[in-house]
């Protein structure tokens, strides 16, 4: 960094993951601001504690709707289309079969397959009745639960790029727990560089490093969040079919997008159709991009219409679809 253009770093722990910004003036106040957001936004949303908005929709299931906010039913709104997308994975009513494998939370047992098959039954999104004149939100089945784990984190992202926007800032980085939005570009860079982790690394091990400028970097992996039995790996997304880890060849997903919401949504949604169809998928819609990492040791970037890519580890080939 030339020393013409200092950048501040404030970081703090907010939702379970450290938190970074980036900024290229000393602005505490601004720094406070965007945390405070970040925690307002938790509180609304979070479902492994009262109160949140959701909390209280999750407990009155199957007995009445639920006044929310408008940033919340617009949420809720938007994870609801996503889930009924065609052949989706993604499936925001999956909380119980999320609390059920505890992954992330101490969890080390696989539940019985009767106990997944009971519980999916109450993971239909359809069966959540959305008013929007009177902004409620209804379960209708005793025993659902919400889950936004899957989008919350680029949803804030967003939130806190019009925060610095609406601020007057054109440059700077927001760093959720690995969901990444920044904007602009650093003076004396030509993109913000961005280090993808290696799957089962070190916690400092890189596999590439990814330059993007006003762009989110948001990645999915199944060693973000897993625990281990009997040589099986047991992850944190889950096919809402089979409630389930997804078991395919991927081992990561990162979505370079506009949106941080849809780096969050897609790094998901193309976990669930794997390389083929996700390549596809990206070709008919040029506005998102990605990079998948396979098990076989492949780096396989969808395009370079959106951002740089340099490889590091030289044990994982590198290809570009187009
Ligand atoms: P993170 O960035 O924290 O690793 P992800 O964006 O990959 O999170 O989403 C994983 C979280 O989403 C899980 O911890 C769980 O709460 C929820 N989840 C798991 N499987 C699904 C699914 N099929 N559809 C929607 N949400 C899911
Ligand atoms: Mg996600």
């Amino acid at each position: 960094m030339a020393t013409n253009d200092p950048v501040c770093a404030y970081s703090t722990v907010l939702m379970g993951s450290p938190i970074l910004l980036k900024l290229f003036e000393l602005n505490e106040a601004l720094a406070r601001q965007v945390f405070r957001l970040i925690k307002q936004q938790e509180n609304l949303l979070t479902v492994n504690r009262t109160p949140s908005e959701v909390m209280n929709v999750n407990l009155a299931a199957g007995q009445h709707p639920v006044n929310v906010s408008p940033s919340v039913f617009e949420l809720i709104r938007c994870a609801k289309a996503v889930s009924l997308m065609p052949d989706s994975i993604f499936n925001f009513t999956i909380g119980p079969v999320v609390k059920c494998w505890k992954i992330g939370f101490q969890g080390n047992s696989v539940p019985s397959d009767a106990e997944l098959q009971a519980r999916l039954m109450r993971c239909n999104p359809q069966d959540v009745i959305l008013d929007e004149k009177k902004q409620t939100v209804f379960l209708a089945k005793a025993g659902m639960e919400i889950d936004l784990g899957a989008i919350a984190k680029g949803y804030i992202a967003d939130c806190v790029q019009a925060l610095l926007h609406q601020q007057g800032i054109s440059r700077a980085l927001i760093n959720l727990g690995g969901n990444v939005q920044t904007l602009g570009a650093p003076d004396s860079q030509a993109g913000w560089a961005i280090g993808l982790k290696k799957p089962f690394g070190a916690a400092d091990e890189l596999i590439g490093v990814i330059e993007v400028v006003n762009k989110s970097v948001v990645t999915s992996g199944i060693y973000e969040r897993f625990f281990e039995l009997d040589g099986q790996i047991y992850h944190h997304i889950l096919d809402a079919k089979t409630g389930y880890p997804l078991d395919n060849e991927l081992l990561s997903v990162t979505i370079i997008s506009d949106r941080s919401i849809d780096g969050d949504i897609y790094t998901t949604l193309l976990y669930g159709m794997g390389v083929e169809k996700g390549i596809a998928y990206l070709a008919a819609h040029p506005a998102l991009d990605a990079i998948f990492i396979t098990r076989d040791k492949q780096v396989i970037c969808s395009s370079s219409r959106q951002f740089n890519f340099a490889l590091l580890d030289n044990r994982y080939q590198l290809s570009y679809w187009q």
